[in-house]
């Protein structure tokens, strides 16, 4: 199965969203993509998203928005409605300025805080099912609005966009954790979530940092609901959950252990 590789690339160009802002799910499409692509821009609009592509073929088009509506209505049974205006342009330096970003290298896609843009070299990359993991965790960004400045833990904002990724996307978990796996099976836990520097581009153990944090947040699920999981968002793991993170991370390796050893 060649999503979690490609996957797992496109996730370290979330590392843009680091500053992006908390926005309302159900408001209006921004408007300012209007000035984009002029008299060259084409337009599909699914559910309740807007797909604007430069230079890509219809049909691409109306894939996209078809897993849009899919990614949208994932994110809307756990969190809330959302919406938002996915980019589809011509290359991936064109992708690059619009995400204002410096390199983009491997990426699939990455979100801002209220557009998701796809780098198209790594888009065309990924299978189906990963196609669809990446546009849900993007749009779960944008919903949630990921770190909210810093002020949500990045194991939180990771984990949750990728709880919500692969939630009904029926991989197997030692295929989604296929880095973290080895390690547990040769007894080596994590004594700690991971942090930002776990997450960043080029960190050693990124690919596992995602890994531990999507199964705390699939552990949160599993033991206390989807609610919780959703409460905790934004919150701290003592008031929601009721006991202590060094508990929480007890719990978490005794998971992982099961799961994976
Ligand atoms: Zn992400």
């Amino acid at each position: 199965m060649s999503v979690p590789k490609g996957r797992r690339a496109v996730l370290t160009g979330m590392l843009a969203l680091i500053s992006a802002a908390p926005l309302a799910g159900g408001g209006p499409f921004p408007q300012d993509t209007r000035g984009l692509w002029p008299g060259a821009a084409t337009v599909v609009r699914g559910e309740r998203s807007l797909v604007i592509g430069h230079g890509v073929p219809y049909g691409s088009l109306r894939d996209l928005a078809s897993r849009a509506d899919r990614a949208r209505r994932s994110v809307e049974e756990i969190w809330g409605p959302v919406r938002a205006v996915i980019l589809f342009p011509a290359t991936d330096a064109e992708a690059a300025a619009l995400a204002g970003a410096g390199g983009t290298g491997g990426l699939a896609a990455l979100a801002t805080s209220d557009r998701v843009i796809v780098l198209p070299s790594g888009y065309a990359r990924l299978s189906e099912v990963g196609r669809d993991v990446v546009i849900t965790h993007e749009l779960t960004h944008v919903a949630t609005g990921a770190t909210r400045g810093g002020r949500v833990p990045m194991w939180m904002s990771e984990g949750f966009a990728d709880y919500v990724g692969y939630r009904d996307a029926g991989i197997a978990v030692r295929t989604v954790a296929a880095e973290l796996a080895p390690e547990v099976r040769d007894g080596i836990l994590p004594s700690r979530l991971p942090g930002p520097g776990d997450f960043a581009p080029g960190a050693p153990r990124l690919a596992q940092a995602y890994e531990e944090a999507w199964l705390a947040c699939r552990l949160i699920a599993e033991r206390y609901g989807e609610k919780a999981l959703v409460r905790l968002y934004g919150s701290d793991v003592g008031s929601t959950l009721g006991l202590s993170e060094t508990s929480l991370v007890g719990a978490w390796r005794d998971y992982l252990r099961r799961e994976l050893g």
